[in-house]
């Protein structure tokens, strides 16, 4: 599967009752509805609890209720869903949290969109190949942000591996800690891996120029939205010297130091 929303557009899923078999569940995931949307749990033909709006928030919740009650009575499980927005975009392979073994986060808090600043920043740690690697250093990178920095949760938005896949980490519309003084106004994407003397691989540029269409298309930034490296809003070499010189060429770009330069940190 190519990851994504368990639903392609709202338009495919208004008013239509979705059957899960025991298969089909565990790949697909509420968790990857980015959004809106409405669901009603409804088991063997009885409506058993009543409407959720689905969020990122109650996603696992609702996921794990109906886990609940798919174990108790082994049945198929219905569930009637009234729209969903779609995390994923469609030329892009995403990796929802489930699916890499996030933990919950500490707190979310949502933003504004469409934000007038995307950021590009790199890991500046060990690069990954694959999806079992890549989503290991997904929850080494997520426990290094919430127990050694204290974060609510992974810092980036999203995350792009070695492998050309995109793993979810904030999602498109919560705050996160990634670029001291734009945590509230940005998005981030970060690519894993160290690249102060080379660029990333043509995989992974071709996989972060397709997210920035897609923050694009989604409307999460906003038309006349500006493209930074980290290095651009604070006193740091990320996104790396030889990342940074390639996305000076990249449309949208604008230099820094930007107002609100700082040495803070993050
Ligand atoms: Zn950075």
């Amino acid at each position: 599967m190519t990851g994504g929303c368990l639903f392609q557009s709202a338009a495919d899923v208004k008013g239509v009752g979705l059957l899960y078999s025991r298969d089909s569940f565990v790949s697909r995931s509420f968790s990857d509805c980015a959004s809106t949307g409405k669901a009603a749990l409804n088991l063997n033909g009885t409506i058993v609890h009543s409407v959720f709006r689905i969020t990122p928030q109650n996603a696992i919740m609702i996921e794990q209720i109906v886990i609940f009650f798919r174990l108790l009575i082994g049945g198929l499980t219905v569930v009637i869903v009234t729209g969903c927005a779609p995390l994923g975009c469609k030329d892009v392979v995403m990796v929802s949290r489930a699916r890499w073994g996030a933990r919950t986060p500490k707190e979310i808090n949502f933003m504004q969109t469409p934000v007038p600043h995307l950021f590009l920043h790199h890991t500046a740690m060990s690069e990954c190949s694959d999806f079992a690697s890549c989503s290991q250093m997904m929850r080494t990178i997520q426990n290094l942000h919430m127990d050694d920095n204290g974060w609510d949760d992974i810092g980036y938005n999203f995350l792009i591996g070695g492998d050309g896949r995109v793993y979810v980490g904030r999602g498109w519309n919560r705050v996160g800690a990634h670029t001291y003084g734009f945590n509230r106004n940005a998005i981030a994407f970060s690519l894993m891996g160290d690249f102060t003397n080379k660029v990333p691989s043509d995989l992974m540029l071709n996989t972060t120029k397709e997210m920035i269409k897609c923050a694009e298309d989604g409307n999460h930034v906003m038309p006349d939205y500006k493209l930074h490296g980290h290095r651009d809003a604070g006193c740091t070499e990320c996104p790396g010297s030889a990342f940074y010189a390639l996305i000076k060429t990249w449309p949208h770009f604008e230099g820094g130091p930007l107002p609100g330069y700082t040495c803070r940190g993050r």
